[in-house]
């Protein structure tokens, strides 16, 4: 579904993605962990065009997009979930939710999606009315999730959703995205800090350091690896 080849990404004359290659296949929730700075989020970037790369490809179901603007990228069918949960705070929950279907006109489809979303996340069906920015960070990264999938992507590109939660949120959030990705059949590239409750969500993992993809296996393997487990895992 979605595959990079040799991608290289620059801030300036800042290098922060050294010749990266990934792929995944459609249906697969797929984890890139690293430590910090290593070039996740950049990885994210590059592939919703808000960085985009200075060489190399980055393919969508065959296509080229690593030339094309971040609207025309989210119109293909690929959502992003950025670092820190952007929600519009001035709007209400409700509201938040219609606006990640801006690009539909079916109507009836997206009332059972916003049924779906409450389902999904119940709290958000109690808060509906009340104003984004008055939810708590866990609220907030579930209406992130469930915004974004108002859309029906393909592909959802998920950043840090752990970042800043309580424990108890971080568990039902990853639940939850195992659910998007078992029920909608939702494709998932997840990038996340804890490696941990990444590796045991996804199928594949990745692992960058310094720009780079260093080491490629499924999630089982890479809990089991000795090196990931010492870096990553803190075993
Ligand atoms: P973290 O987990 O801390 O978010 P990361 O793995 O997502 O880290 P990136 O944020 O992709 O890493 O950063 C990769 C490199 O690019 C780092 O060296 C970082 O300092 C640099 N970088 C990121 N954003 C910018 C920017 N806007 N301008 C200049 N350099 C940047």
């Amino acid at each position: 579904m979605l595959k990079l080849k040799e991608i290289h990404t620059f801030y300036g004359n800042i290098q922060a993605l050294k010749g990266v290659s990934l792929e995944i296949e459609q249906g697969e929730i797929i984890t890139l962990i690293g430590s910090n700075g290593a070039g996740k989020t950049t990885t994210l970037m590059s592939v919703c065009g808000l960085t985009p790369p200075r060489s190399g490809e980055i393919l969508f179901k065959g296509q080229p997009i690593h030339t094309l603007s971040a609207d025309k990228i989210v119109a293909l069918g690929i959502s992003q979930i950025p670092e820190g949960r952007r929600i519009f705070p001035e709007f209400t929950v409700k509201e938040n939710l219609e606006m990640g279907a801006y690009l539909r006109n079916d109507k009836l489809e997206i009332r059972k999606d916003l049924e779906y979303m409450f389902n999904l996340f119940p709290i958000l069906k109690e808060r509906q009315s009340q104003r984004g920015g008055s939810l708590s960070g866990g609220e907030q990264q579930m209406l992130a999730i469930s915004r974004a999938l108002m859309a029906r992507p393909e592909l959802l590109l998920l950043d840090e959703p752990s970042l800043g939660l309580a424990p108890i949120i971080v568990r039902q959030i990853f639940d939850i995205i195992k659910k998007i990705n078992q029920e909608q059949k939702t494709t998932i590239f997840l990038v996340e800090q804890n490696a941990n409750l990444a590796l045991k969500v996804a199928h594949r993992g990745y692992v960058m350091e310094n720009g780079q993809i260093t080491l490629v296996d499924s999630a089982s393997n890479l809990l089991n690896d000795e090196s990931v487990k010492k870096i990553y895992l803190g075993a």
